[in-house]
């Protein structure tokens, strides 16, 4: 499949996207998966990373060890997020290893992970909903978020460069974010009343929608992410932007709008890389 802006790895049959700009800081290991390289079979067919939509969870662990071993990352050192479309950011540290994936979580209701532990691998789930890919290079920090319209309208992105801040120092100036795969302008369709929630937005403009007709609207959640982001202080020039809308490629990627509830899910990873 082709992308102007990511690019595509396939590692024993694992494939997935990266970013070229956040790859060459040299200092992080990042992933966005496909449905590509594992094990899960008929709706979830083949790499389905969710314990909680009904799959095998003795397959979808082995999905994950696949997915570890392509990012070069250790199965135990990811932490999974517990999305429940709000913004909540938990801050991961070292005893937080393996949590959502080879030990319980002790947390619910986090859609952002962030983290400046290296060796340490966040994960968020996703099927349509937008991934954000947080690097500061300068305090070496970085953080996993599900920003879906929900997210969106709360304004994940700004929460998380808030909460890196607080929490690592990190300078807006400083950070790299890559906004992932997920529904592309060209299929996110929405009616009035997510319209008029995310017109509420003080970075929201009138080029996000496109009137469809009869009472149904297309948004641009990866423009108005990038706005959020912008408004916050992060460079547009180091704002990277996915041109992959999951809904147009289901073959390659879950689509929520496309396989409705019977699905696997993606993720989207980011760790530090440790010495
Ligand atoms: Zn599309």
């Amino acid at each position: 499949m082709e992308s102007k802006t990511m690019k595509l790895q396939d590692r024993d049959g694992v494939k997935f996207f990266t970013f070229p700009q956040l790859e060459t800081l040299g200092f992080i290991k990042h992933g966005f998966s496909t449905r590509y390289g594992g094990v899960s079979e008929g709706h979830y067919r083949w790499m389905n990373l969710s314990f909680s939509n009904g799959d095998d969870k003795v397959t979808v662990l082995q999905n994950f060890q696949y997915f570890a071993k392509a990012l070069g990352v250790d199965l135990g050192s990811m932490v999974l997020s517990d999305q429940d479309h709000g913004v909540v950011i938990r801050r991961v540290r070292d005893q937080d290893r393996g949590k959502g994936i080879i030990k319980e979580k002790d947390y619910r209701g986090v859609d952002a992970l962030i983290t400046n532990v290296p060796g340490i691998t966040l994960i968020t789930q996703h099927a349509d909903c937008v991934p954000l890919f947080f690097t500061d290079s300068k305090n070496k920090a970085v953080g996993m978020a599900h920003s879906g319209w929900r997210g969106t309208w709360g304004e994940m992105a700004k929460k998380t460069v808030t909460r890196m801040k607080e929490e690592f120092g990190t300078d807006p100036k400083e950070l790299y974010v890559g906004i992932g795969p997920s529904i592309g302008p060209c299929c996110f369709e929405v009616e009035m009343d997510v319209l008029e929630k995310l017109q509420e937005l003080t970075d929201w403009r009138k080029e996000d929608v496109v009137f469809q007709g009869e009472g149904k609207y297309r948004v641009d959640l990866w423009q108005l992410n990038k706005r959020m982001l912008q408004s916050a202080g992060v460079p547009e020039s180091r704002i990277f932007v996915t041109d992959l809308c999951t809904q147009c490629h289901p073959d390659v990627f879950f689509s929520h709008r496309v396989h409705g509830r019977q699905r696997g899910s993606l993720a989207g990873m980011i760790s530090i890389a440790e010495d």
